[in-house]
């Protein structure tokens, strides 16, 4: 079998802008990596092999063109994005033969820089969970081992571009799900300044916190393709209007001097795994010889961050989904015999037990007795969690910590939701204050053997210095290898 998988996206797409390799060698050496692999890992839904070949053997028959950066290069996209004549479920059963007719813009974008879409990942329907196993459909297995779960919501997202089923994923992240994902796989999972990309096409689970953004296996690949997707977009009001910088152009450097990174003691103590703490200081240690200076610094509010995202996101998903009623979009159940038993008969069927869970929730905390209580109450909280980070900033460039508590834990573990919900606690926050964050792989735990993730998080729309940090120390840490599935 081809090893063409085994690239980065960077040196595949020097391989196929320069006819080295052709766009339809790239897909193959995918679909082949895919019929290998997916029996055990399962991390897509939809496989786009035809169309993506016929695609490809267009491309092949113009030639390479050089103006477009990810020219041939295979991608999945995560099950929410839509996109126009294939099938996007959210992992939902609501939504399971909902074929859209547009493109998201993010797609859009990708396809006008020449990539290559072959395959919509598995999630946590509707992006509501940190395991991938509230998928509708299936779980995905991680591909470190199989039996562990790839994180979520973008575990297939996180699984495909691990085992090198593409050269690139796109995720969304609401409270995490990308970097939970990618620090679970082994990957750079980068979510995105708020409003940096557009959200138009990306099917809504907490409006204000929802971010696209890329799943890569280096540094450098996570820079083109944020390149590429970033961006103002008339279609979606809350992309800022901001010019996008050159993210490729901080790469490379040598050292850290001059960056100084903070660090929360209040992500750093209590409650985390001894192998994820060591591996995440052994990490910053490394900085440090790099030249980089460290900081403490306080995020006081930390441990209210799960209760504040959680009213939150409840309330915005209960009124995002309200527009699957089983009128206009997917399921609706037949048997009903008039209006309203059709709509709760149709929604108590298409939506899972999660799903449900928090629209009655976020229901509650709307409702004209208690919206003070509980939603204007976290929207205060919510501002105030924004300040810490403001004041933070004002003592370093960057915030480092762990992603996750823990490494990839076994399937069926976290069976008990607020156990799961725990998982979120050093990743939502960000979401909450709306700044831009990453994982970065820095080695395996010396317990579970399985993937440590070092989470950044920057000041709003300075991407490219958590880039630029994360490319230099990435290149001084042990290569990480792929799994062998
Ligand atoms: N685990 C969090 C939740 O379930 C975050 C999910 C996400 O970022 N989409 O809401």
């Amino acid at each position: 079998m081809s090893e063409l998988y085994t690239k980065s996206l960077a040196e595949m797409a020097g391989l196929l802008r320069s006819g080295e390799v052709s766009a339809v060698e790239a897909v193959r050496a995918c679909l082949d990596r895919i019929e290998a692999t997916e029996p055990k890992l399962r991390a897509l839904i939809t496989v786009m092999g035809e169309e993506a070949l016929k695609q490809a053997e267009a491309m092949d028959a113009r030639g390479p063109d050089a103006s477009r950066p990810l020219w041939g290069v295979p991608m999945v996209l995560k099950d929410l994005l839509t996109t126009k004549g294939v099938k996007t479920t959210c992992g939902s059963k609501i939504l399971e033969d909902f074929v859209p007719f547009f493109d998201a813009t993010a797609v859009v974008k990708l396809q006008e820089a020449g990539a290559i879409l072959i395959g919509k990942a598995n999630m946590d329907e509707f992006a509501m969970g940190s395991s991938t196993e509230n998928s509708a459909f299936f779980s995905t297995g991680n591909p470190w081992d199989v039996e562990r779960v790839p994180g979520g919501s973008s575990g297939g997202s996180g699984a495909t571009v691990a085992a090198g089923q593409c050269f690139a994923a796109l995720g969304t992240d609401t409270g995490g799900s990308i970097r939970l994902p990618a620090s679970f796989c082994g990957i750079v999972g980068l979510k995105p300044t708020y409003g940096r990309v557009s959200r138009f096409g990306l099917i809504a689970y907490g409006s204000s916190l929802d971010q696209i953004g890329p799943m890569t296996r280096s540094v450098e690949d996570a820079a083109h393709v944020l390149q590429v997707i970033a961006g103002h977009d008339p279609k979606d009001s809350t992309s800022v209007d901001v010019p996008v910088p050159d993210y490729l152009a901080g790469l490379g450097r040598e050292d850290l001097s001059g960056v100084t990174i903070g660090l929360p003691e209040e992500y750093w103590g209590e409650g985390l795994d001894p192998e994820v703490e060591a591996a995440c200081r052994a990490a910053v240690a490394r900085m440090e010889e790099l030249g980089a200076k460290t900081v403490p610094v306080k995020l006081a509010l930390t441990d209210y961050a799960i209760a504040t995202y959680y009213i939150i996101a409840m309330a915005e998903a209960s009124s995002n989904l309200s527009r699957f009623d089983g009128v206009r979009f997917g399921y609706r159940n037949k048997e009903a015999e008039e209006l309203i038993d059709m709509y709760t008969s149709s929604r108590t069927q298409g939506f899972g037990d999660e799903v449900q869970r928090r629209i009655i929730i976020g229901t509650y905390v709307l409702s004209s007795g208690y919206y003070d209580a509980y939603y204007n109450k976290a929207a205060k909280v919510r501002r105030l969690l924004r300040e810490d980070f403001d004041k933070a900033f004002t003592k370093c460039d960057l915030i480092a910590g762990p992603v996750c508590p823990t490494t990839a834990f076994k399937a069926g573990d976290k069976a008990d939701p607020l156990q799961m919900y725990l998982m979120d606690i050093f990743t939502i926050s960000l979401n909450l204050a709306g700044l831009p964050g990453m994982s970065l792989p820095v080695g395996l735990g010396k317990d579970s053997s399985m993937p440590v993730g070092l989470q950044f998080m920057g000041r709003p729309f300075e991407e490219e210095t958590m880039l630029s940090v994360a490319d230099c120390l990435e290149r001084n840490l042990d290569p990480m290898a792929m799994p062998e599935l």
